[in-house]
């Protein structure tokens, strides 16, 4: 099979054992949570905030969750835990410190406005399809209609083509999100490197979708470790863990003799 520079199969071997003077970046659904038929129902394993917050202080505070998610809903799924996150690929960020960035741009929030009407009409009309909105980002989801995914993916194709360059449509499971190009895992991941307590450690990042590849780049660019989980697929990321399950048993490893 064709292999380039950029491009590795995730077919390689399991990743080494968790470093404490790494920085660690994870994805959350289908990463550290198994994805549920909707994102609301998933569940989240009652002893994973009190290990995310071990995590943490064993890093001095070099763990930010990188999702999706908007950082209010992050934040519910982990209470207590609430350390530096990004949320929306990016578009919000709280720093280790507790403070919160957010970099959404007049001309994205403008692309939303004029597209949402759209989807929810969209929505509105087919039964097996479901409008998230999450303020910075729009997600189609249609894991009610599977079958449908050509015809949906090349529908959300035109209507992101129609909103201009400002917006990029990324496919991810079940579902296609329309995002602001000025975001990405990758540059949350970067902007998270260049602070305390991040700044000097070498980055590790664990995702399983689609938008984890901006992530992965970043971090081979930077000569960290990146962990896709799932079966073998194109990837940018260097080590692979089949499955949630196996993310969690790597994790608890970290710290351990
Ligand atoms: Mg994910």
């Amino acid at each position: 099979m064709h292999k380039d520079a950029s491009l590795t199969l995730g077919e390689s071997s399991a990743p080494p054992r968790p470093d404490i003077q790494s920085a660690l970046f994870l994805d959350v659904d289908g990463t550290l949570l198994e994805i549920a038929a909707r994102p609301e129902l998933v569940l989240v394993p009652k002893d994973l905030p009190a290990q995310l917050a071990r995590l943490s202080v064993q890093r001095e505070g070099a763990l930010a969750l990188i999702s999706g998610r908007p950082l209010a809903q992050l934040d519910r799924l982990f209470q207590p835990w609430r350390g530096a996150a990004a949320g929306l690929h990016g578009l919000e960020r709280r720093r280790a410190d507790g403070v919160v960035d957010r970099v959404l741009d007049r001309n994205s929030a403008m692309a939303l406005e004029r597209l949402r009407p759209k989807l929810a009409a969209l929505a509105a009309s087919e039964s097996g399809l479901r409008l998230e909105d999450k303020g910075g980002t729009l997600a189609l989801h249609y894991r009610a209609v599977p079958h449908r995914e050509a015809e949906i993916r090349a529908l959300a194709e035109a209507l992101r083509r129609d909103a201009g360059s400002v917006l990029r449509l990324i496919p991810g499971k079940m579902v296609v999100e329309f995002q602001p190009r000025s975001a990405n895992k990758g540059q949350a991941i970067a902007a998270f490197l260049a602070e305390p307590p991040f700044t000097g450690r070498r980055p590790v990042f664990i995702g399983d979708d689609t938008t984890d590849e901006d992530g992965f780049v970043e971090i081979r660019r930077r000569g960290g470790i990146g962990i896709r989980v799932g079966l073998p697929c194109p990837t940018a990321a260097g080590y692979c863990l089949p499955n949630v399950t196996a993310v969690l048993a790597w994790l608890a490893r970290s710290g351990l003799p």
